[in-house]
């Protein structure tokens, strides 16, 4: 069975393991489940989620974290369409290096504009975004170059409060290109979509863990996977009483314990 398992709000709430979800996890992985983990998040490399999660005492290999950023590089890398050869980011240092990872040359603004003609734009949350670079970036958007979003992340939580995420810098572009992005992060199908290749099965057959109603369940409906609510991050109870059908989770798991019990019996009945 394959565990499509959503980081923050379900194995950890910032920088605290979320109780017994570890543990449930290593049983999976014993069992012989596969295990990826998934996060709308762009600004950071696999590698840094890596080092928290085995900390975590998760099972976890680099190649089985999937951020929205390295869902980006692998669609334009593998996806349907001409393989851009020079792409300018508007994100953070994470990105840019899933980029490179696929051997996509990343091409970075200058006084006089960008130092070659990007075929894409990809976009992600900006901590450095300037007036510059936005005006750069929505000229390469006009002039044609493919525009792909990580994730419309309207915005994220932080410890002074909610900050303007990548959806924020989305939005600008998308005013002043002229034009919609193609958008890889949940609600999208493309995370999933991505995290299900890379470990070989059909996405319809994975089992989706995650915490939100409006990302990780729309985006399970969205590839046609079972999926387990757990109510340890964003959402409560009275959030699932309102929620449309196509937000419904297969299951509800208040926590690690029922979240174990769930699996076994999603592993007793396939897909
Ligand atoms: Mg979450």
């Amino acid at each position: 069975m394959l565990l499509i398992v959503d980081l923050d709000g379900v194995v950890y709430r910032g920088s605290v393991p979320v109780a017994g979800v570890a543990e449930v996890l290593r049983r999976r992985a014993a069992l012989g489940d596969t295990i990826v983990y998934v996060t709308n998040n762009s600004s950071r490399h696999r590698g840094d989620y890596l080092t928290t999660l085995a900390a975590m005492d998760l099972p976890v290999a680099e190649e089985r974290i999937v951020t929205a950023g390295r869902a980006t590089a692998l669609r334009l890398a593998d996806g349907t369409g001409p393989r851009p050869r020079a792409v300018m980011v508007v994100g953070g240092p994470g990105l840019r290096r899933e980029l490179r990872d696929r051997g996509f040359r990343v091409v970075a603004p200058t006084r006089h504009g960008l130092a070659a003609r990007p075929e894409a734009v990809v976009v992600g949350i900006d901590r450095r975004l300037s007036y510059g670079r936005l005006a750069i970036a929505a000229r390469a958007i006009r002039e044609g170059a493919r525009f792909v979003a990580t994730n419309r992340d309207p915005v994220f939580p932080a410890p002074e409060g909610l900050l303007p995420g990548a959806g924020a810098v989305v939005a600008a572009l998308e005013v002043a290109g002229g034009r919609a992005p193609e958008v890889i992060g949940k609600p999208e199908p493309g995370l999933f979509e991505s995290a299900a290749r890379l470990a070989g099965v059909a996405p319809s057959s994975a089992v989706v863990i995650g915490d939100g109603l409006s990302t990780d369940i729309a985006a399970a409906h969205r590839i046609g996977a079972r999926s387990i609510l757990m109510l340890t991050g964003v959402t409560t109870p009275a959030d699932l009483d309102v929620a449309p059908p196509e937000r419904h989770p297969t299951a509800v798991a208040a926590d690690a314990v029922e979240l174990a019990a769930l699996l076994e019996r999603f592993a007793a009945e396939p897909a």
